[in-house]
């Protein structure tokens, strides 16, 4: 059958009950690889970072990464899994190009960490999901297939292999198979990937940078008739590397496989790809069983047993965990649900904790990020990190709206002027001129103006009616191009006319 042939979602997850286990590979930060001294820098020369051992050159011998184990013990702890007492690497035996050993070090039934949970909030509500194992392993290199026009080998002239990536560490983070999330699943998929990440870069363990490959999402679902039924088959749709990413291809899947199942057709056990552009997968290779890869334990490298004393003390020093902050500062900041969500969305917590530490009020902080800034990092194709501007400057507008050294609308040029470059925002007050006047010679001979030009509204509010003011006021504003201090300017027409 063909990919055109889908099943509206909303009658997909009507008659079907999908299941689904996310397996996330988180590339760690270390400053050299894993069981070599080679560096790890993103984005270098081809083949500028390799060396016998991740090359896989006869004799070479490898050496595990201390702090590699040290991140991938942390990972395990914050997602309350147990820390194997020892655990060994094997050797995943296939062949392909872009790994020159043959075989992938990797974990296979002895990983370093299992048995753990963690709680995502979807929509206001907990789901908890546990997790099945975290294991150590090597990352790959990276072919790159010249020719085609669509970057896959298929089409493809010739191809290069870059192994700079072999051997970076990794650490994947399995969950057992996620049940009960019904027509939410999409929405559940996303959420914990967005939650791993969140917890990941709490750690510092990773950039996670789903962009760059350095956070990527394998996607496993099946379809069953009723949640009572037994497990179906699974397709296992790899490199979803975007949150929305992940929430589409769940979708999707459900949608293809609920048509096969229509049709009384079986679902295939394969790896298949996501394409980004069409929101659809393609079949890839039949998924091998485990049993294919020949897994035996690595000879040449020691079993990791972590002392209990070191795992306590790495236990002892986790940083606060995501979700656990995440609630206490929105305790802090006052937000409600929705403010958050909206926050959280826009990725400003951090750049709104930091305002607010900068002197502003949580609300004037939220306010100029959500609002006017996200509105010039959106037409500047920017985010929000990125503007030319730092907290300490917003809190800076807000101090002079607080002090009624500019209004709104003049703190918005205000704004403009500190992503201008033009220093701080006192400095593009004075160089722009865009004080309000408070100054009361300058302001009583503009009201004295005002009042000259209108007589009868002069009138008016010498016979009492103080409502009148408001012309009057508004003509002292237009003189001076807004930049009048209005409450002042109240002040004097009712001194000058009663
Ligand atoms: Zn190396």
């Amino acid at each position: 059958m063909t990919t055109t042939e889908l099943v509206a979602y909303d009658d997909a997850v009507a008659r079907y009950d999908p299941v689904m286990g996310l397996e996330v590979h988180v590339e760690l930060s270390t400053v050299s690889k894993m069981f070599c001294g080679c560096a790890t820098v993103f984005g270098a020369e081809p083949n500028t970072q390799t060396c016998p051992v991740c090359l896989g050159l006869p004799g070479a011998l490898p050496v595990t990464n201390k702090k590699a184990v040290e991140s991938a013990i942390r990972i395990g702890l914050a997602l309350n899994c147990e820390i194997a007492e020892w655990s060994r690497f094997a050797r995943k035996n296939y062949f392909y190009p872009d790994m020159p050993k043959n075989f992938q070090t990797s974990q296979y039934d002895e990983p370093i960490a299992f048995g753990g949970h963690t709680d995502v909030v979807v929509d206001g509500s907990t789901v908890r999901v546990e997790i099945e194992r975290a294991h150590m392993e090597e990352d790959t290199g990276k072919s790159l297939h010249v020719g085609g026009t669509t970057g896959r080998i298929h089409g493809a002239s010739h191809s290069l292999v870059d192994y700079n990536r072999a051997g970076i560490p990794l650490v994947e983070i399995v969950t057992r198979p996620i049940e009960g999330a019904g027509a939410n699943a999409p929405a559940v998929a996303r959420a914990y990937v967005a939650h791993l990440r969140e917890l990941l870069r709490g750690l510092s363990v990773s950039d996670v940078r789903m962009d760059q490959g350095s956070l990527r999402c394998d996607v496993n679902l099946s379809l069953r008739s009723s949640p009572q039924a037994p497990l179906g088959t699974r397709s296992e749709t790899k490199n979803v590397n975007s949150l929305r990413s992940v929430e589409r291809a769940v979708r999707h899947e459900i949608s293809r496989q609920a048509a096969l199942l229509d049709a009384g057709q079986r679902v295939v056990q394969e790896t298949r790809h996501w394409h980004e552009d069409t929101g659809m997968t393609t079949s890839g290779r039949s998924k091998e069983q485990a049993e294919d890869y020949r897994y035996f334990p690595e000879p040449d490298l020691l079993p990791i047993a972590p002392e209990r004393d070191w795992v306590d003390e790495l236990r002892a020093t986790l940083p606060e965990l995501a979700a656990v902050r995440r609630a206490r500062v929105q305790i802090e900041l006052g937000f409600t649900d929705l403010e958050m969500r909206d926050v959280l969305g826009a990725g400003a917590l951090p750049l709104i904790e930091a305002t607010v530490a900068a002197g502003a009020s949580p609300a004037s902080a939220r306010k100029w990020w959500l609002s006017e800034l996200a509105r010039r990092a959106n037409d500047a194709g920017m985010t929000l990190e990125d503007l030319p501007i730092t907290p300490a400057q917003v809190a800076g507008v807000q101090a002079l709206v607080d002090a009624g050294h500019v209004n709104d609308k003049l703190a918005r040029q205000v704004l403009d002027g500190v992503l201008a470059g033009e220093g701080e925002p006192e400095e593009v007050v004075a160089a722009r001129g865009l004080g309000v006047v408070s100054d009361d010679t300058a302001l009583s001979a503009a009201v004295d103006r005002a009042i000259e030009a209108n007589p009868d509204v002069a009138a008016k509010i010498r016979a009492g009616k103080a409502a009148a003011a408001g012309a009057l006021i508004g003509a002292v504003m237009k003189e001076m191009r807004g930049q009048a201090d209005a409450g002042r300017v109240r002040e004097l027409v009712i001194e000058k006319l009663t």
